[in-house]
């Protein structure tokens, strides 16, 4: 397997400037909709914030990967004196909550980067939070070559056969094409 380049986009982010506004997620579930702009609903969108006003507390959280199976740990950070929940930073869309699922379908939800073409020159939530919370840069990584992301509907197509199992998948897809 041979060492090739990719361009990695990683967007950072300075929970410190986050002011809760939720502009991220408006712009991210309106990007998303099909027809584009044509909705918006925080519950679709693959950056969710963690709001908690009382204790001053504002983390986004970027949609990650799928799994089929919820981790066991509950595990407690204490930052700044500020106690946090493991599950409040994870990215994961996990069978034990609803976060990152798409709420119709149930399928899980991830950030693409706002992958266009042609490429937008930062990705919608970095453009639209002007508290500059969110940090978009890019640069190049050696990769083995079959180290490519699955995109939304091989996640997608996974999490179904988790649910339903492979043979009702394959008979269902079966059906339809017939159609
Ligand atoms: S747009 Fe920026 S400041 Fe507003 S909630 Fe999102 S990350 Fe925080
Ligand atoms: S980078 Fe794009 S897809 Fe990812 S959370 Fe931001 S707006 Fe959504």
């Amino acid at each position: 397997m041979g060492i090739v380049k990719k361009t990695v986009k990683a967007i950072t982010i300075d929970a410190d400037k986050c002011n809760g506004c939720r502009a991220c997620e408006l712009i991210c579930s309106s990007f998303h909709a099909l027809p584009r702009y044509s909705s918006n609903n925080p519950a679709r969108s693959r950056i969710r914030v963690v709001r908690e006003p009382l204790r001053d507390i504002y983390i986004p959280v970027f949609a990650g990967e799928y799994t089929a199976s919820e981790c066991t740990g509950r595990d407690q950070y204490i930052i700044d004196g500020k106690q946090y929940e493991e599950c409040g930073f994870c990215r994961a869309s996990c069978p034990s909550r609803d976060l990152f699922k798409e709420p119709d379908s149930g399928l899980p939800l991830k950030c693409d980067m706002c992958e266009d073409e042609p490429p937008l020159e930062k990705p919608k939530c970095v453009e639209w939070c002007v508290n500059e919370a969110l940090i978009y840069r890019e640069y190049e990584e050696e990769v083995e070559e079959a180290d490519v992301s699955p995109g939304d509907v091989e996640i997608g197509v996974e999490s179904l056969i988790d649910k339903y199992g492979l043979q009702q998948v394959l008979d269902t897809i079966a059906r339809l094409s017939k159609q």
